[in-house]
């Protein structure tokens, strides 16, 4: 429950929004200078005394953390050809930036310089930079997260088990490094990206159908063209059915293209239909342009 002020002067924050005093407050506005300000107090703890030392330990830590979310090799599901993504890790960095640094080693530890910084790779703490997910990692996080703190190997089914006996191989379940009880204060959150006030995916809700979706959005930055949008969610909140990621090329922001893609999807999956008055949506996102009608 640690605030950390909006700093534009960090990283650029897309929304306005009020002080994110918790983690609850950021993850609803999607606050960029909040996750910056989380990270770096994360990875550059003091633990040896040199901080490069530090920063290289900090970052290997997180990167165990994260890949015990499933991210970064793959999954192992049942299709070839599947990807593995990338969670850069220590090493990944001083391959890239410490040449001069290997091939001169300091004889003075304590001043030891990796050719690094936490400036380099700030970019991970809010999910870009060398960062790559696939889909099916994204929604299997968010399925991890639904579980509050593990997953099972996601497999493509037609039919589960012999009398619904499911093979133990299949219900093994895979835990995060994570404390659990963090997942009661970042499911809030999400519940409030969609159905909260000013929330950043507002046209994913289903609260009309008195169903809590708790979810992510994500703009991708694309140097080739406009952002790519994203959104990754679960619902019902509380016992959760379903996990979903959207991932729209050029979309533009997450809550106005892959937001009401996702939240079709989960009306349909969840009510087995999608309400008349959706249809509109729907068009929109079979037709295309929702950046120009929604915003
Ligand atoms: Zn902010």
């Amino acid at each position: 429950n640690t605030g950390f002020p909006c700093n534009q002067d960090l990283i650029h924050c897309t929304h306005r929004h009020e002080y994110p005093a918790n983690l609850n407050i950021a993850i609803k506005n999607s606050c960029n200078p909040y996750f910056y300000q989380v990270m770096r107090a994360a990875v550059t703890r003091r633990q040896t005394g040199n901080p490069s030392e530090d920063l290289h330990r900090g970052l290997g830590q997180w990167q165990k953390l994260v890949k015990s979310f499933g991210l970064g090799d793959k999954l192992g599901v049942d299709m070839g050809q599947e990807k593995g993504g990338f969670i850069p890790s220590p090493e990944f960095y001083d391959k890239r930036y410490n040449k001069q640094v290997a091939s001169r080693p300091s004889r003075n530890k304590s001043a030891r310089f990796r050719g690094w910084n936490y400036k380099t790779i700030y970019s991970l703490s809010i999910g870009q930079g060398e960062i790559g997910l696939t889909g099916l990692q994204t929604a299997n996080v968010m399925a991890t997260i639904a579980n509050r703190g593990f997953y099972y190997t996601p497999h493509f089914v037609r039919g589960i088990g012999k009398g619904g006996q499911l093979p133990a191989e299949f219900r093994q379940r895979h835990y995060t490094g994570v404390d659990t009880t963090l997942f009661k204060y970042v499911i809030p959150g999400m519940c409030e990206v969609v159905d909260g006030r000013g929330g950043t995916a507002r046209l994913a809700s289903l609260r009309d159908f008195g169903i809590a979706v708790a979810g992510k959005t994500g703009t991708v930055q694309n140097s080739h063209g406009y952002d790519h949008s994203t959104f990754a969610a679960f619902a019902p909140a509380n016992d959760p059915k379903i996990a979903i990621a959207v991932f729209i090329e050029n979309g533009g922001f997450g809550g106005s293209a892959a937001a009401p893609a996702a939240g079709l999807m989960m009306e349909k999956y969840l009510r087995g239909k999608v309400a008349r008055y959706h249809a509109r949506m729907e068009d929109w996102i079979k037709y295309g342009n929702l950046t120009v009608h929604l915003h």
